[in-house]
């Protein structure tokens, strides 16, 4: 095993992979750098003027490494077989079929990833898994790479380090990063490849932030964080319906439990759901390993945190619904927002999907403007099928192309339009000129905040009839 790092490559140039190597690759000029992808189309892209993802910022770090230390390429084992340390951060999502499927973690992406390493390894290595992967997946992962390498002088240390960046804010969480996880076995070898990677993040993380874990404490501690993440989420929606129900403010509860030191006011807002590809992946994942070692009722708590995420889309899509006098067939709605949280294009999972299937399969006509996602992915997305509520077959993904239009201007797309429903909390959302937008819709107007961000009282005092996630209906 090397002592000092001098190349690393790292498989996988997605929302993970490549942020996170160009971080790697700034802060540590002293070490090659490759990321390195199976899909060309990508890495084309990451060498070009135009990136593969959004993220503020990352242009100007990308810039900053590139051709210097920091690479993109396509020729994966070269630069695998080359490299002392391999970062894996292949896409690991649910099964879709087979034993498991619906919950269970797809590992092929990773088990293919360990073949072609053990094949291309002249050298002993350190695997780091970057994916989320399910608890006790190195064991697996240390089977592959032993039983398909030649070599019998090539060892590999496998260590986890999960990554814990949030889309949108990658950058940041990169740069000054709360924790790094290192997870490592309790061997002098794994020791000693726990320390070349502590090495490697020492280049700018503060020593007290780098964490160190035995390896199965690291792989469950990222399952761990998700789930706690969106069970706050969950949480406070759940409360959002009992706020409705009630009267109360889900916004003064929320600062009220907020205000305990020991609750702390971050992942509060009710919205219209979480999204994106960790967190429901994630807690079925999870859900899965509990059912899978017989402990029912840890598997059925964190189902719940799913379930209540699908109730509140729904709820969204029938007060909608309710509100505009129990039909919106053929009525124009707008919505704005389609990524499945502010600043990233990214829309994998994405509730605003839920919401706006939900609005066609009633007959609505949806005119959709997002900032970052673009005409193609939003049409992809809603043609495909993906979501049942809690009745499977009870809703199908409409294709009615024709009932769906993304506009690129939010007042070209609020034009003659029933109501607007926000479903992504982009800042711009706030800026807009309401008279002007409200002038131009049908009468009555209505706003369905499924974000809580707009300011409600002035959109009411323009005329708007205003619905906010937990907080009392309009008189
Ligand atoms: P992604 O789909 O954007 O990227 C994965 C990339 O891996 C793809 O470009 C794919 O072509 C490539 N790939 C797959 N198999 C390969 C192979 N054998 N050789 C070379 N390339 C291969 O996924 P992502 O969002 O970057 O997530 C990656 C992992 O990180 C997942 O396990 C995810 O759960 C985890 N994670 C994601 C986030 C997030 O915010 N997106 C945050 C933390 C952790």
């Amino acid at each position: 095993m090397s002592p000092r790092c001098k190349k690393i490559a790292c498989i996988g140039a997605g929302y993970v992979g490549g942020p996170t190597m160009a971080m790697v690759a700034l802060k540590c000029p002293d070490i090659e750098v490759v990321v390195v992808d199976i899909n060309e189309v990508r890495i084309k892209a990451w060498n070009s003027e135009e990136l593969p993802i959004y993220e503020p910022g990352l242009d100007d770090v990308v810039k900053a490494a590139r051709g210097r230390n920091l690479f993109f390429s396509s020729d994966v084992k070269r630069h695998v077989g080359e490299a002392d340390i391999v970062f894996v951060s292949v896409n690991t999502p649910t099964k879709t079929r087979g034993v498991g499927a619906g919950k269970a973690a797809d590992l092929a992406y990773w088990e293919g990833a360990a073949r072609m390493i053990a094949s291309v390894s002249k050298t002993s290595k350190i695997v780091v898994e970057k994916s989320t992967v399910p608890v006790k997946t190195a064991e697996a992962i240390e089977k592959v790479l032993r039983r398909n390498c030649s070599d019998p002088a090539v060892q590999f240390e496998i260590l986890s380090n999960p990554e814990f960046l949030a889309e949108g804010t990658a950058i940041e969480d990169l740069e000054r990063p709360d924790r790094v996880l290192i997870g490592g076995k309790e061997t002098p070898s794994g020791r000693s490849a726990v320390e070349v990677l502590k090495s490697v993040y020492e280049h700018w993380v503060p020593a007290e932030r780098i964490l160190t874990a035995n390896l199965w404490s690291a792989e469950l501690s990222k399952l761990t964080a998700n789930a706690f993440l969106a069970q706050r989420i969950s949480s406070i929606n759940s409360i959002s319906a009992l706020c409705e129900a009630t009267g109360a403010d889900v916004g003064q509860v929320a600062h009220s439990i907020g205000t305990d030191s020991r609750i702390g006011g971050k992942f509060l807002n009710a919205s219209v759901g979480f999204g994106g590809s960790c967190f429901q992946k994630d807690i079925l994942n999870l859900v899965y390993i509990c059912e899978t070692l017989g402990l029912k009722q840890v598997a059925d708590y964190w189902a719940s945190v799913v379930s209540i995420n699908d109730y509140q889309k729904q709820r969204f899509v029938e007060r909608v619904i309710e509100a505009m006098f129990n039909t919106i067939s053929g009525k124009k709605i707008t919505v704005l927002g389609f990524a499945f949280k502010k600043d990233t294009g990214d829309t994998r999972e994405t509730p605003a999907l839920d919401v706006c299937q939900g609005l066609l399969q009633d007959n609505a006509r949806l005119y959709i403007y997002d900032p970052k996602v673009t005409e193609n992915q939003i049409h992809a997305d809603l043609a495909t099928p993906k979501f049942e509520w809690d009745h499977p077959g009870s809703r199908t993904p409409s294709r009615k192309q024709d009932s769906i239009k993304v506009l690129q201007d939010p007042y070209e797309a609020a034009q003659d339009s029933h109501a607007l429903c926000v479903l992504t909390e982009w800042d711009e959302f706030k800026k807009y000129d309401y008279e002007r937008i409200y002038d131009s819709m049908m009468k009555p107007a209505f706003v369905f905040d499924g974000r809580n961000i707009l300011d409600h009282e002035r959109l009411r005092k323009i005329g708007f009839i205003v619905y906010a996630l937990g907080k009392p209906l309009d008189p």
